[in-house]
């Protein structure tokens, strides 16, 4: 591979990086390899990232305006992206394969640290989940040393390439947002839906956890109330594929039919229990993964995914491959994935696809919120802390209580301090999801409006959808609230879905 001469040959070339990698990457995440071998595709493009083409990349964005300049800012980025990557691909890979090889030790047997994290989902007793917690913290804790002097390593190349060492005023330039803004407004959102989670909380955990609980459960608990999994006899893993891909249909989207979007829904030991799309080269390959295990969090998981799968399969194919794959960030096609997702939401659905009686499904219905509720406090913490993070990066080592006390305090579940690298999401992630949050809940108020309260199962969704879809990356999570008509940070509709109750 010879040096890129011109920004188009650069991001045709950026396209085979991009699959190559984003193969490989799958291939380790449905377990069909045991080591991730990301340095070796890395190896082989290096000559597409080179410091030149860099400068050269940042005078076109300086020459061109309106989306012409755009897309050469996404390409300049993502020729960033991969001179970090030449960097620091072999250490990552290092992390990644140690994760992959630590077996941690329980009840007389051993298992990987993977396996132990998935097997918390469905840990029938209480005391074994809070036991499995802490062999999987401590399990995973082991790493942080690597963990932390790979971030190092990441932040100061970033620095060094960008020219901008505040890693807060960069990632906010990239966004374009202010993340201090949006961790206010969050904040707020998350303190107003107080009473309405510390209700649900009580309506409800007694049934999810037994009455052995404590008032403040350990973090080991949360992936099995996530799973819903005193209801795993109604949401089965048998059931999950067909149930999905009927709701989609009910909004349009035939997705078995959809030979873009690859399905892989086996299990295989090594999998990574969490669902995700890999979009190797969008719209013609895009692969859905997941691996259920029985719960509502199948049903969820499967139908985020689709979002997304959805999302990158249905774009425009003559868009440029900046505006078919790459994004300043992840906020938009997240609020496709948390759109489909709250199909799940909805009481009616329980009472089409299984059955249920009314207030059974209500029930159900509003155990669903409990979770999203606990999710979107968590990440609003998040957003808290690792702000508080990167503004005192000196002095990361003794960031740990800092986090577990911000987390474990919105969450109501007892997080541990070791958990703070973690449980960090790379280049402000999870200021994506809250943005996507409080713009979801802005598209479903509008849904609402124009379709009306079965927007969950009417075509009339899958059109509004497959509008944007059409767009690709090209929009900004932000554009979505002007075409709505609201403002960026208006979180009323979404502390309205959260804050309500039901009697
Ligand atoms: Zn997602």
């Amino acid at each position: 591979m010879n040096a890129a001469s011109t920004a188009d040959e650069f991001e045709r070339n950026l396209s085979d990086y991009v699959y190559e990698r984003s193969e490989e990457a799958r291939a380790v995440r449905v377990g069909e390899k045991e080591t991730s071998d990301q340095a070796a595709v890395v190896a082989r493009y290096e000559a597409l990232f080179t410091r030149s083409t860099l400068e050269r990349l940042t005078q076109d964005v300086e020459g061109a305006a309106g989306s012409e300049r755009e897309r050469l800012e996404r390409l300049k980025e993502a020729c960033l992206g991969g001179l970090l990557s030449i960097e620091i691909a072999e250490a990552s890979d290092a992390l990644e394969n140690a994760i992959l090889n630590t077996e941690i030790t329980f009840e007389d047997g051993s298992m990987p640290l993977r396996a132990g994290q998935a097997r918390l989902a469905v840990l029938e007793s209480y005391a074994g989940r809070d036991e499995l917690g802490s062999i999987v913290t401590d399990g995973s804790a082991q790493h942080n040393e690597r963990r932390l002097s790979l971030l190092e390593a990441a932040e100061q190349l970033e620095a060094d390439l960008t020219g901008q060492p505040d890693p807060i005023v960069r990632n906010a330039e990239l966004k374009q947002v202010d993340l201090f803004e949006v961790r206010d407004a969050v904040g707020r959102a998350s303190s107003a839906v107080d009473n309405a989670y510390g209700a649900r909380r009580e309506d409800h955990l007694d049934a999810l956890l037994g009455p052995e609980r404590e008032d403040e459960p350990s973090s080991a608990h949360v992936s099995y109330i996530r799973r819903l999994s005193p209801l795993a006899g109604t949401y089965t893993k048998e059931r999950a594929v067909e149930v999905c891909l009927d709701s989609l249909r009910a909004v349009g989207f035939d997705l078995a039919a959809e030979h873009r979007i690859k399905l892989d829904l086996e299990d295989r030991p090594q999998k990574n229990p969490r669902a995700c799309v890999i979009a190797s080269r969008p719209p013609d390959v895009v692969h859905l993964i997941t691996r259920a295990q029985g719960g509502l969090a199948d049903y969820e998981a499967f139908l985020h995914e689709a979002g997304h799968a959805l999302h990158y399969a249905g774009c425009d194919p003559d868009l440029p491959y900046a505006f078919r794959r790459l994004a300043r960030d992840h906020a938009l096609t997240e609020i496709y994935a948390f759109l489909v997702e709250s199909i799940t939401r909805e009481p009616e659905w329980h009472v089409r696809h299984f059955g249920l009686d009314d207030e059974t499904a209500q029930r159900h219905a509003d155990m669903a919120f409990l979770i999203e509720t606990l999710l979107f406090r968590r990440y609003a913490a998040k957003l808290d802390s690792e702000l508080r993070f990167w503004g005192d990066v000196g002095n990361a080592r003794s960031h740990g209580p800092v986090y577990a006390e911000l987390v474990s305090a919105a969450s109501g579940f007892r997080y541990p301090a070791s958990g703070y690298l973690a449980d960090m999401d790379s280049g402000f992630y999870t200021a994506d999801y809250l943005r996507a949050w409080v713009r979801t809940a802005q598209v479903r108020a509008a849904l609402r409006e124009q379709v009306g309260g079965n927007w969950w199962c009417d075509e009339a969704t899958g059109e509004f959808l497959r509008e944007l879809f059409r767009e690709g990356t090209g929009p900004s999570n932000e554009d979505i609230a002007d075409r709505l008509g609201f403002a960026a940070l208006d979180t009323g509709p979404l502390e309205s879905e959260l804050g309500a109750t039901y009697a």
